[in-house]
């Protein structure tokens, strides 16, 4: 399952999406691009993680994450997109940005009703706070993995 691949470290761009409308219902989702996307395991399993996130060299923050089918490409390739649980002020596509996926919450589910969809993100919310505290999570916020290299593109967020 999801669990021996955890922690999953992943560092790359981030790219526009295929507007899913994610910003519009208040969860905006940062993509990577699909040369990212191809170098995770081929048998990480879709669904909903949570972990860290950091955008350049700035702070690092809880996450939620997807991995799903990717309907650009007729369900055939993944996709990986990350909502950081922080208001930033400005979007910051083609930034670096950094995450360690630590636990897993629910594999892909379709929803009948958009209301639907956004209370399962909105739980899927809170229970990543909530894991995020426990020590096991926590102790991850503070990798080095989130001190990039000298030189390296980085912005303030
Ligand atoms: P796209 O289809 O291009 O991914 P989204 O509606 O999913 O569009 O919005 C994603 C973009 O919103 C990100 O690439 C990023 O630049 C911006 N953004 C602003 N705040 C956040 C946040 N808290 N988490 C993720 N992305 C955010
Ligand atoms: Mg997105």
């Amino acid at each position: 399952g999801a669990m021996r691949h955890l922690p999953y470290f992943c560092r790359g761009e981030v790219v526009k999406g295929f507007g899913r409308g994610s910003k519009e219902l208040g969860i905006p989702t940062a993509n990577f691009s699909e040369q990212v996307v191809e170098s995770f395991p081929s048998d990480i399993p879709t669904g909903i993680y949570y972990g860290w996130a950091c955008v350049g060299n700035g702070d690092v923050h809880k996450m939620v994450l997807s991995i799903g089918w990717n309907p650009f490409y007729k369900n055939i390739k993944k996709s990986v997109e990350t909502h950081i649980i922080h208001t930033f002020k400005e979007d910051f596509y083609g930034e670096i940005l950094s995450i360690v996926i630590t636990g897993y919450i629910r594999p892909e589910k379709n929803f009948d009703s958009l209301d639907a969809l956004i209370s399962a993100i909105q739980e899927d919310i809170e229970e990543a706070k909530r894991q995020l505290d426990l020590p096991e999570h926590l102790k991850l916020k503070e990798d080095n993995f989130f001190h990039l290299p000298e030189g390296k593109v980085v912005n303030n967020h």
